[in-house]
């Protein structure tokens, strides 16, 4: 417990300052009470919120994962992921899961090389994830006191280091909404909850069906 403790501390610490204060100004000075800020989660059973999630789309996603790792985890994970964000935004995951790389490395440049490889032999995915797990899918990979456990790269292209829906929907918010965090909610630079904000969530639609195999 304590050790997650200084692991979430580190993790907030390096992304708050390297991408918060830098490259979002002002979000240090956000107000508590600003209705964009309010989670969209009491407003997913509203008539009016679900029709602005029409029409649905359906982003082809390509899951490259270690050859050890169960299929039917990475599946359910994905699935679980999918349906929070087409409940949200009305964006949902058609999967189809690679086997077989050898991810002897937790090192996020090789992976985004690999991914960025892979999408020349596959164009036609939208998004593309790599997976790395640990043995132990709570163990984080940490260098000088910072943990990482998710990175986009390119935009679209996107290592883990762990597999939770909450991490996917985060590193997929970033795809829709750049590098931009947010105070609250899962765009936070450590997640809390699955849900994004009134705010993540329209930025989310003007860009729904942006293009990613370019
Ligand atoms: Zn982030």
């Amino acid at each position: 417990m304590f050790r997650g403790f200084l692991i979430a501390t580190a993790l907030f610490a390096v992304f708050f300052l390297s991408t918060c204060t830098t490259i979002n100004g002002g979000i240090t000075e956000f107000d508590k009470d600003d209705p964009e800020y309010q989670s969209v989660a009491g407003m997913i059973q509203d008539p009016e919120f679900r029709q602005g999630n029409l029409p649905v789309r359906t982003l082809r996603v390509a899951v490259i994962a270690n050859e050890w790792v169960g299929d039917d985890f990475v599946l359910a994970t994905f699935r679980d992921a999918s349906e929070s964000f087409e409940r949200q935004v009305g964006i949902r995951f058609e999967v189809t899961l690679f086997k077989g790389p050898k991810w002897e490395t937790r090192s996020f440049a090789y992976i985004h090389g690999a991914l960025r490889e892979f999408r020349v032999e596959h164009p036609e995915y939208d998004l593309v994830f790599g997976v790395s797990l640990a043995y132990d899918n709570d163990e984080r990979p940490c260098l000088f006191g910072s943990c990482y456990v998710g990175m986009i790269d390119d935009g679209r292209n996107i290592a883990l280091l762990t597999l939770s829906p909450q991490i996917i929907l985060h590193e997929t918010g970033h795809a829709f909404l750049g590098i931009w965090h947010s105070p609250y909610g899962v765009m936070k630079p450590i997640p809390e909850g699955e849900y994004f904000s009134v705010a993540n969530r329209r930025r989310i639609l003007r860009n729904k069906w942006d293009d990613f195999r370019y």
